[in-house]
């Protein structure tokens, strides 16, 4: 089996205890991807100490300079398009085509952060005071602390290193264990693009394990953390006593409005894609969907009929429409919430179980399945159960829709079906979730519009788009005094 390693300092090299862990493939558990460093905190010191090292010659770097790297990043990402997704795909089960729009996203936010790299616009603005300039420009952090997740295993990581990158920070990554491949590659393209040794930082291992003591690192300045709303709560506490700059993206539980007026057809079609593309892995999935009564019946009964033709199978086969989940744990957590739908009275129409005939027997495989009349409060229409599992929710009108699309702690992503402009505009006012869509499912969102949630999917920040460079920087006001006289501000009037 391939060994995988660290990377510090410039360097790749094994964890200091030596202890390694397996990436598996989960739609045939008999295939190894390799083995990784299981680190601990004495790789991270070494790792967090490197990117702080290292950040003293990176801060002065041009910025353009910087954006020539990540350049050459996304120009090798593009290249290896093909090769990297399939390898994607292996490692999570995410289906190829799925797997190609990863790395696409990858590609996009280094081609974008490149272009950054000459804007990172301030202000120049007025002085109350004669002869006295005003400006204020972004200043990097220092060394940041990036905590990912398996689902997006490459675009997630990308989110965070290049924006980080092109204000000047330093950083050491923790990527997931269930896909730790996809970071690797990541890592060794920016290397090969000529990311100066130090700069980029890579240590595999488990959460409690590597994660807690890269949040806990003094040296850290910021930590930017994607998961769940468990392991977001620690991240936040574990910081909040030195004050780190904190960037949460967590679980969402993101619902599709089907008004009575909507295209059918393409409502159905969204909600398809919206609920099991990525076999419901997704922050943004669309678990919920609140159907007005009048269209609830032929809605549900279409979904139902298009859920239950859906392909399983290994993502590699291009028949394929929805793969596999990511482990046994969560097929587990899956089964656990469709039992507890039944019993509390939802009304499963199809799906509800897991999925091991031929091949299949060896991955963790879960039919896709649509509960109807779902009450709102239900646990499986309040929970973020991320499978391929969706709750239907009759409603009477557009205001009780609105209700129960904002009746959960959740508020990442939102959508409604309607030809009426008015019901979209209200709408887009009044769903309280950071990501809006008419017409669309909640998700696909694109890297040069913020992306992140209210409520407890996360904690006010933004990655992607400009809103990423205002995590990643610190603001400095300057001001100038040519007078050669001393002026005093709100005095001297
Ligand atoms: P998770 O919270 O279990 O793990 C996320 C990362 O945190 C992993 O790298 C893990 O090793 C690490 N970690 C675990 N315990 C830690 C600790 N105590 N200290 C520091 N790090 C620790 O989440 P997951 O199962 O990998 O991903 C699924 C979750 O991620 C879902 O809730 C999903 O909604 C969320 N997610 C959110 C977004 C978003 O942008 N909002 C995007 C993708 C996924």
């Amino acid at each position: 089996m391939e060994i995988f390693k660290n990377f510090i300092d410039g360097e790749w090299v094994d964890s200091l205890g030596k202890d390694v862990f397996e990436n598996i493939n989960p739609a045939d558990t008999r295939e190894p991807l390799g083995a990784f460093p299981r680190s601990r905190a004495e790789d991270v010191e070494a790792a967090v100490s490197a990117a702080t090292k290292a950040y003293t010659r990176w801060r002065l770097v041009p910025p353009p300079k910087r954006g020539e790297i990540l350049w050459r990043a996304a120009e090798l990402l593009r290249a290896r398009k093909e090769e990297l997704a399939r390898e994607m795909t292996r490692e999570m089960g995410k289906v190829l085509e799925e797997a190609r729009g990863d790395v696409q996203e990858a590609m996009d936010m280094a081609f974008y952060m490149a272009g950054e790299g000459r804007r990172l616009f301030g202000q120049t603005t007025t002085s109350e005071l004669p002869n006295k300039f005003c400006m204020s420009v972004r200043a990097p952090l220092g060394t940041c602390g990036l905590i990912t997740p398996w689902n997006f295993p490459m675009a997630i990581p990308a989110w965070k290193m290049m924006p980080a990158l092109i204000c000047g920070n330093t950083m050491v990554l923790k990527p997931a264990e269930d896909a730790p491949l996809s970071a690797w590659h990541l890592v060794k393209i920016l290397e090969e693009a000529g990311v100066p040794r130090g700069v980029v930082n890579l240590v595999h291992g488990f959460g409690e394990e590597a994660g807690a003591p890269l949040v806990r690192a003094e040296g850290v300045k910021a930590v930017s953390f994607t998961g769940s709303v468990p392991v977001g709560r620690e991240v936040a506490q574990a910081c909040a006593g030195s004050f780190k700059r904190l960037c949460l993206e967590m679980g969402g539980k993101n619902v599709i409005v089907v008004m009575d007026d909507a295209r059918l057809d393409l409502a159905v079609e969204g909600a398809v894609w919206g609920a099991f593309g990525t076999t419901g892995q997704r922050c943004t999935a669309s678990s919920r969907i609140v159907v007005h009564k009048a269209v609830y019946r032929e809605f549900s009964e279409r979904l139902v009929e298009r859920a239950q033709r859906l392909k399983l199978g290994n993502g590699l086969d291009p028949t394929v429409q929805v793969g596999p989940l990511i482990n046994e744990a969560q097929l587990r957590t899956v089964a656990r919430y469709v039992e507890m739908g039944r019993a509390e009275g939802a009304q499963l129409l199809c799906g509800g179980h897991r999925v091991s005939d031929g091949e299949k027997a060896h991955g963790w495989f879960f039919a896709p399945t649509v509960f109807g009349d779902c009450q709102p409060s239900m646990r499986i229409a309040q929970e973020e159960i991320f499978g391929p599992v969706v709750t239907l929710i009759p409603c009477d009108d557009f205001d009780q829709a609105m209700e129960i699309a904002n009746h959960v702690v959740y508020g990442l992503s939102s959508a409604i079906y309607t030809r009426d402009v008015n019901k979209a505009f209200r709408a887009l006012r009044d769903m309280e979730t950071g990501i809006c869509y008419v017409n669309a499912p909640t998700i696909g969102a694109e890297t040069h519009l913020p992306f992140g949630g209210t409520k407890q999917s996360g904690n006010g920040h933004r990655e992607a788009s400009t809103a990423a460079l205002d995590f990643y920087s610190e603001w400095k006001s300057i001001y100038i005094d040519y007078s050669d006289r001393l002026q005093r501000a709100q005095i001297d009037t």
